[in-house]
């Protein structure tokens, strides 16, 4: 006989939110032999996991439903208490280096990170992660002087407990799909332009559904030079959001992820000067490759944690609510339907995982495991690390490059496109999951399930926006197929 109640603590691959030891090694035993090799790293995954729990008992998990609520009367709504304590622990700068300021989280530890946090909600997950694209932005870029710049800033704004937002604007109101991909974006017809002037450039144009946009202090934005060339001429430019002639439209009101706010954002001839373009004109599509390959296996992570929460709340009522035979998890039926999930579940997060340690291994952060930054972090004090005369000795053009130069030695335009397509492989698979996921428990739910108290619906509504976002999953499949097939097809054709 079953028990009438189930306890976190005996679920065996589920992790939860409710355990207070580490189970990544339980639902990744493969993990085990990496930590006969490299115990510290996946130490550090562990107390990862306990930090973010924690933090998801005690701050998340109590306001989330009411904070959804409150978004759907006003999409502009936004918790700042909740952001003060993540700030406080400094989940919103995780990457940056322990010596700078930050958590020095790995690619692995930004893993348990997002799939935690989204156990509980995809929305707050977003506003408390979403803020290291500024990072991300500028690893990818990897000037020197821009990276101790924005680490920095953003250090600096952590301590004083001051906000600092940045959005990624690609999509327009005449092209989403079509700014990710060289030949739709060849043949698309955008709204913005950047024009050269005295100094920098001029920035006019439309951007729309852009995270964060109506609190971000800074928006890196794609921006092709001519709109009848985009592909040729797309550049990617840095503009802080107190610059003359940007504005805020509308913040648009989402059927999911309501607590993160999405924003139409206008540029009228927006002026950057020449230090703020950080891709020249033709190099756009490469820098937004480059970030898809890192976010499109984080949005496969996010969706998966998503998945596995509304489970947990599935097996938790089901365990509870009593049927004419017992208890509803009792019935054939629904054990089938949880043993789907469980081995979906288990599939989808190995897949995932297995993503985020190829990201240690091969991708930027493989660069602060490196011997000249490994040492740099060691020997020199952070007052240094982050003091002015250094950030001015980086901006020496030939410094400046250095960074990008070595980066490109450690991630070539190759590991780039192949880490698209792992990303696109486990985006697909993570957000198809949480679709099949949270319908399937409604099913088991009933009725009840549909009423706001117990999250469920939710979590359905929420899973739907991850497979549309970065890239449709159509798209990613079409990515996935290009790189896997496409050549070949070619290759066929010609002999
Ligand atoms: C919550 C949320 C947050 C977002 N945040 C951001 C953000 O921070 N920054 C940002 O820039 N954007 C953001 N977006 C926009 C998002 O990236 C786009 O919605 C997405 O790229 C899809 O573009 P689209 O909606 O214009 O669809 P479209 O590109 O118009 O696609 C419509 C349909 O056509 C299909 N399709 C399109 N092109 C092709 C093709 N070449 N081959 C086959 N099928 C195709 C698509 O799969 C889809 O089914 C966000 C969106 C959401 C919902």
């Amino acid at each position: 006989m079953l028990s009438a109640t189930v306890k976190a603590d005996c679920f065996c691959f589920i992790p939860s939110m409710e355990k207070t030891e580490p189970d990544l090694l339980e639902s990744l035993p493969a993990l085990g032999k990496l930590r006969q090799l490299h115990p510290e790293y996946i130490r550090r995954a562990e107390t990862a996991q306990i930090i973010v729990r924690q933090f998801c008992r005690e701050v998340l998990a109590p306001r989330v439903l009411e904070i959804d609520r409150k978004c759907s009367e006003d999409p502009a709504y936004f918790d700042w208490e909740l952001w003060r304590k993540a700030n406080q622990a400094k989940l919103n700068i995780s990457p940056i280096p322990q010596k700078l300021g930050g958590l020095g989280w790995s690619a692995l530890d930004n893993a348990v990170l997002v799939e935690e946090l989204t156990s509980v909600c995809l929305a707050s997950a977003s506003n408390i992660t979403f803020n290291t694209f500024g990072l991300l932005g500028a690893l990818v870029e990897c000037r020197t002087d821009v990276i101790l710049k924005i680490i920095r800033l953003m250090t600096e704004a952590q301590e004083a407990e001051r906000p600092l937002f940045w959005s990624w604007a690609i999509t327009e109101p005449e092209a989403g799909t079509d700014m990710e991909e060289a030949a739709a974006m060849a043949r698309m017809r955008p709204s913005t332009r950047a024009e050269k002037v005295t100094g920098g450039y001029r920035l006019n144009g439309t951007k729309c559904f852009i995270t964060n946009g109506s609190l971000a202090h800074y928006v890196i934005a794609n921006i092709p030079m001519d709109p009848d060339q985009p592909l040729t001429s797309m550049a990617t430019f840095l503009i802080p959001t107190n610059t003359e002639g940007f504005k805020v439209g509308r913040v648009e009101r989402k059927c999911g992820q309501k607590a993160s706010q999405t924003a139409e954002l206008f540029f009228k001839d927006v002026f950057v000067p020449e230090e703020n373009l950080w891709e020249p004109p033709g190099r756009g599509l490469h820098h937004t490759r480059e970030i898809l390959s890192i976010t499109r296996g984080y949005i496969g992570l996010a969706a998966l944690g998503l998945a596995r929460g509304a489970l947990e709340t599935c097996i938790r009522y089901a365990s509870q609510k009593k049927t004419a035979h017992g208890f509803l998890i009792q019935e054939d039926w629904v054990r089938f339907a949880v043993a789907d999930m469980l081995k979906d579940l288990m599939t989808v997060r190995n897949q995932c995982y297995n993503f985020a340690l190829a990201l240690d291994t091969y991708h930027v952060w493989s660069m602060f495991e490196r011997l000249p930054i490994k040492l740099a972090l060691k020997i020199l004090p952070r007052k240094w690390l982050l003091s002015e005369a250094l950030l001015s000795l980086a901006r020496n053009p030939i410094i400046s490059r250095a960074g990008g130069w070595y980066k490109k030695s450690l991630v070539s335009d190759v590991m780039v496109e192949k880490f698209v397509k792992y990303g696109s492989a486990a985006k697909v698979a993570g957000t198809d999951l949480a679709v099949r996921v949270t319908a399937r428990v409604l099913d088991i739910v009933g009725l009840e399930g549909l009423a706001n108290e117990h999250g469920l619906e939710k979590y359905f509504r929420d899973a739907k926006v991850t497979q549309i976002y970065e890239g449709t999953n159509q798209v990613n499949r079409l990515d996935i197929f290009n790189h896997e097939i496409g050549e070949q097809i070619q290759d066929w054709r010609g002999s």
